[in-house]
């Protein structure tokens, strides 16, 4: 397994020199702590835990998986004491309410900090991680007295979350859910019901796990408006607010699975167990969201944590290992043979890898901004705008990063040949990892459905436009600029394409709702392809600008446009494919029958 080194100088280019973050913070509503200098002491704390507490651990957790008895479940060999140490410092509260306890950090600055948890320790990051979306939940829609009770002990860490929404007939189509809410007569509710795959469901980290789940009162009306939403605590709290008598919801066991064996993917039974209404009666889903979309900007950077632990464990083996002579002559001549990294294959994937990490950082930290303002922009005007932005740019973020986070794991495996499927060097251990990214939180499927359905066509491409205007702007004032010429131009005409390809499946869709469907996904594809080439041409351009003021950083500086060149070169005329694909119609997918499937 690689050991884990926070991309420091990358975090920073993109928080500073990229997206302004003083500026940013300062345009917030009580961001007044986000000074530059704390923003660098939390950073540079948080890579040190990364790296000296939770990556040692990663190949731990793989190994050791977690086990189920009667009792409970107990994660890996220090997991508890990591989660310890990590409550001591402070962490869980960092972007929480400080009227309950949190430091009232921005989000963004949080988003940061899971980066760097995620790519050492993906499957320790998700207890945490899950606990963040749980918070948020009842920070938005729970009531004085439950976020008194609750969200105290989830902000110092005390206690975990959890989200419970599938069961066995459904995940992505929650309308279908079955579980029910009873009314108790002390205004509590029964929840009885089977939840799976609930992540963090049980373990011994935490002396309570607070669970948010959907569930049906009765008489509730059919499909996604009859869906409440409840708070239910493993563990009853006590009048004091401390953990009382157990609550009739257990853990009947835990899955084996693929990867992140180190979080418990749990079971679990609500048997009549005492639960609390948040937010309206039947509108669960709506309630949700907030912790959905908190959820899928937290898998998105899934992708991001794969393709940085791939490069970073592929980039040093390139280096070592020796493999047969550079085509245009020896570049080692001392030892038996040249390191792999002379080799133009091998840097195609090495290149694949940077592309996707840094550019995965850039998408994610603006994505992270636009929700920063969401919470605390000043004027509603901003948050409003943010809110679309977010809106936009969430499925491209969860569903294009998971996908191309995913290659660049198998890139990173790749570069090993057969060691890379070893278990000792942790790329196995990183594809398998990975693969559930695009899966949970909606499926690949499930976010381009959102993209184009409902971000797109149900606001007449206004979301899309709202995007395509930032990048036209860009293009224009730096219209003059030779050096940006090889990044702006194919960029200007994408983003004209863009809006093109959107208009001709808006108009087939009319005629046929399955063009949608048959679309989506190259639809998403294609989208994330064209904000990458926009990240990329901004990147390059502060890199040129920097190079032109003189730098003692040209390596650094450097290496942003080459990979900028790569990235429009080599990895953009995937768009082509995309857009082609997505014009081909419904017919060659709905016209085959059936029953011809197996045939
Ligand atoms: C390790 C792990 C951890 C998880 N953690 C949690 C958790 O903490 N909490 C929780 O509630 N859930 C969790 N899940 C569940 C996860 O979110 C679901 O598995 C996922 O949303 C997909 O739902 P499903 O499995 O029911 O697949 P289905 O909904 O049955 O989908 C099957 C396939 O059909 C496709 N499909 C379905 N409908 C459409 C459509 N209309 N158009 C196009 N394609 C469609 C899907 O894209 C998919 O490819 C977890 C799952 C795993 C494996």
């Amino acid at each position: 397994m690689p050991e884990y080194k926070a991309p420091l100088r990358d975090i920073k280019f993109v928080m500073n020199e990229l997206l302004d973050s003083e500026q940013h913070y300062a345009k917030l509503e009580g961001a007044e702590d986000a000074t530059p200098d704390m923003v660098d002491a939390i950073i540079g704390e948080g890579a040190k835990f990364c790296e000296q507490v939770l990556s040692p651990l990663n190949q731990v957790g793989d190994n050791e998986g977690c086990s189920w008895s009667e009792d409970g479940v107990k994660t890996p060999t220090g997991f508890k004491e990591a989660y310890q140490q990590y409550v001591e410092g402070g962490w869980p509260s960092m972007t929480a309410d400080p009227n309950y306890g949190g430091q009232g950090l921005p989000h963004s600055l949080g988003l940061v900090m899971s980066e760097m948890v995620g790519t050492s320790n993906w499957s320790w990051g998700m207890y945490p991680g899950l606990s963040h979306g749980a918070t948020n939940t009842i920070e938005a829609h729970g009531t004085e007295e439950q976020k008194q009770t609750y969200l105290t002990k989830l902000i110092s860490g005390e206690w975990t979350g959890t989200m419970c929404l599938t069961e066995p007939h459904c995940g992505s189509d929650l309308g279908t859910l079955r579980s029910k809410a009873e009314p108790n007569a002390d205004g509590s509710y029964a929840i009885t019901g089977t939840k799976i795959f609930i992540s963090a469901g049980e373990h011994d980290m935490a002396e309570n796990i607070v669970h948010i789940v959907l569930a049906r009162l009765p008489g509730a009306p059919e499909g996604t408006k009859g869906i409440s939403l409840f708070i239910v605590p493993k563990n009853l709290p006590n009048e004091d607010g401390s953990s009382g008598e157990r609550n009739a919801v257990s853990c009947g066991s835990i899955e084996h699975k693929m990867g992140i064996h180190g979080n418990a993917t749990c079971v679990m039974n609500f048997d009549g167990a005492k639960g609390w209404l948040i937010g309206p009666e039947n509108r669960g889903l709506n309630c949700m969201f907030t912790f959905m979309n908190t959820a899928r900007i937290g898998t998105a950077i899934q992708g991001l944590g794969a393709a940085e632990l791939g490069f970073q464990g592929s980039l040093a083996y390139a280096k070592e290992r020796l493999a047969m002579r550079s085509l245009s002559g020896p570049k080692n001549p001392e030892g038996i043979a040249d390191p792999i990294i002379v080799h133009p294959d091998v840097r195609r994937m090495l290149l694949t890898q940077k592309a996707v990490a840094e550019g995965a950082r850039a998408l994610i930290y603006l994505t992270a901004q636009q929700a920063d303002i969401v919470h605390s922009g000043k004027s509603e005007e901003d948050r409003k705008a943010a809110d679309e932005a977010l809106g936009f740019l969430t499925p491209i973020a969860k569903a294009f990063l998971t996908e191309i986070g995913y290659e660049s794991a198998n890139l990173g495996m790749q570069v090993f040949g057969g060691h890379g499927f070893i278990s000792e060097w942790g790329m196995e251990q990183n594809v398998r990892d990975a693969r559930i990214g695009m899966i949970y939180e909606g499926t690949t499927g499930i976010q381009a459905l959102d993209l184009l359905g409902r971000k797109v066509l149900m606001t007449q491409g206004e979301s899309l436009k709202g995007f395509t205007k930032q990048v036209h702007v860009f293009c224009k004032e730096n219209a003059d600029n030779e050096q940006l010429k090889e990044f702006l131009e194919p960029l200007a005409a994408l983003n004209k394409e863009w809006g093109d390809l959107t208009m001709k499946i808006g108009m087939t869709a009319m005629k046929n709702r399955e063009e949608v469907g048959a679309a989506s996904v190259d639809y998403l594809m294609y989208s994330g392809y064209a904000v990458f080439a926009y990240l990329w041409a901004r990147m390059a351009k502060v890199a040129l600008d920097k190079m032109a003021d003189g730098t003692s950083e040209e390596l650094f500086y450097n290496a942003k446009v080459q990979t900028a060149r790569f990235y429009f070169k080599r990895m953009l005329p995937r768009a082509k494919g995309h857009a082609e694909s997505m014009l081909a119609g419904a017919d060659s997918l709905m016209d085959m029958p059936e029953e011809a499937f197996a045939i």
